[in-house]
């Protein structure tokens, strides 16, 4: 196991909570607030109106329409309304957490938000204004780590920024995510498993707290999604998978590995290029880069097979490397059972006219210390492998 330090201050409400403690956790902070949400979702469902009514009295700024895979334009336009905010309240998925996150942590810079997204030592010296928020989707966990991923379209570019702190109060309520349509469920269900990949293949082999922990929260989402897709208002789907997003991205299950998020590094280049949900591009290149990587290097072999008799209950049979085949073939179904496009052409992306450069920035990211060390044409044999049905 690697030396580690882990903190994470994140004060977690997760049940009914927020009729009874929203305002006295915003009034904590202070009275003047900044609502950050995204399109339609919680005026259709009530919640903007009841986070309305709850706040009742407070000084409200509002700054609508966060997209997915947010925009750095968005950013900037919520930097200019928290200058004088005393505390930034997101309710919505992980765009929109994302965003207030980097809004908070630029409320008092004096140059371009982007800096802060691009250099992260920089971001680090800010003073964040304190973020609470209110989870509306599973997938993301930016409700209980420092991460915020924002895109800037005029440079087809989607960053990994750190910010100083994470979230000093998020609420976590199940019930919210029930109007999370099934497409959604399926891919913020992806993005857990896969924040979860990225943890569990790394190559400090020792680490069995780490393994033990992912193999638990990998079993909960291989169990709980596709209850999830087909009664969406199962409680104890919706609770486990909420839960299991939180846990997945908190810090905690990566704690003392070499972990280096080869799939998340490829996928941001999909989202920047060609801006398609970020789980989706994920269902799409995790079991590529599994094939890839027992491809080309046959002692990953055992982790493979470790992985498909822990998640996914195979028998210890024959020899490693057909155990290892198996669990990939199992990975692949169950994504598969999600109900998404599984393939690239699929989700529009027809040509591989930007792989080469996707490739590159994606490989620049230190996927050279990855659990299978990926240059640039690695990547880009594993775009173009997700051009083609299957993985054989
Ligand atoms: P999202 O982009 O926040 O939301 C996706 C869609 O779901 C939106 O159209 C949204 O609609 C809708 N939605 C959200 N809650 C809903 C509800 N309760 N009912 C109905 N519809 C609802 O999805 P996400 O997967 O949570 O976030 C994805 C982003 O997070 C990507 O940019 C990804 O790269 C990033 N990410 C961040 C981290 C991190 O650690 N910070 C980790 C992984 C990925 P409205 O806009 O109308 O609300
Ligand atoms: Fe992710």
């Amino acid at each position: 196991m690697k030396d580690f330090t882990y903190y994470n201050p994140t004060d977690i409400r997760f049940g009914d909570y927020i009729d009874a403690q929203l305002a006295k956790v915003v009034a904590h902070f202070g009275q003047k607030v900044l609502l950050v949400y995204g399109g339609h979702s919680i005026k259709k469902n009530g919640l903007y109106q009841r986070v309305i009514d709850l706040l009742k009295g407070f000084d409200i700024v509002e700054l609508a329409g966060i997209e997915p895979n947010p925009k750095i334009d968005s950013v900037r336009a919520g930097v200019k309304l928290a200058q004088d905010r005393d505390v930034v309240l997101a309710v919505g998925g992980g765009s929109v957490i994302d965003a207030a996150k980097v809004i908070a942590t630029a409320a008092h810079y004096d140059g371009d938000a982007w800096d802060l997204v691009v250099d992260r030592d920089l971001a680090q010296k800010q003073t964040m204004l304190p973020l609470v928020d209110i989870v509306t989707l599973a997938a993301t966990g930016s409700e209980m780590n420092v991460n915020a991923v924002i895109s800037d379209p005029s440079q087809n570019a989607k960053v990994g920024a750190r910010c100083p702190n994470p979230p000093a109060v998020s609420f976590l309520d199940p019930r919210l995510t029930f109007t999370v349509p099934a497409s959604q469920t399926a891919a913020g269900s992806m993005d857990i498993f896969s924040h979860l990949c990225e943890q569990y293949f790394d190559r400090s082999d020792s680490n069995d707290v780490s393994k033990g922990m992912i193999e638990g929260l990998m079993q909960t989402v291989t169990r709980w999604a596709p209850v999830a897709i087909n009664k969406p208002d199962s409680l104890d789907a919706r609770a486990n998978l909420m839960w299991a997003a939180t846990n997945a991205c908190s810090g905690l299950v990566g704690a003392g590995t070499e972990s280096r998020w080869s799939c998340h590094a490829m996928e941001h280049q999909l989202s920047a290029v060609y801006d398609v949900t970020h789980g989706v591009g994920l269902g799409i290149l995790t079991p590529r880069w599994m094939q890839y990587v027992l491809d080309h290097d046959e002692s990953t072999a055992k982790l493979f097979a470790r992985f498909g008799h822990r998640v996914w209950d195979l028998p210890v049979l024959g020899n490693v490397h057909n155990r290892a085949q198996e669990a990939i073939d199992a990975t692949w179904s169950w994504i598969f059972g999600l109900g998404f496009g599984m393939t690239l052409p699929e989700i529009g992306i027809k040509d591989e006219a930007h792989f080469a450069e996707m490739a590159k920035t994606a490989a620049a990211g230190g996927l050279d210390h990855a659990y299978l060390p990926l240059d640039a044409q690695a990547v880009e044999d594993i775009y173009r492998a997700s051009i083609t049905p299957g993985i054989h």
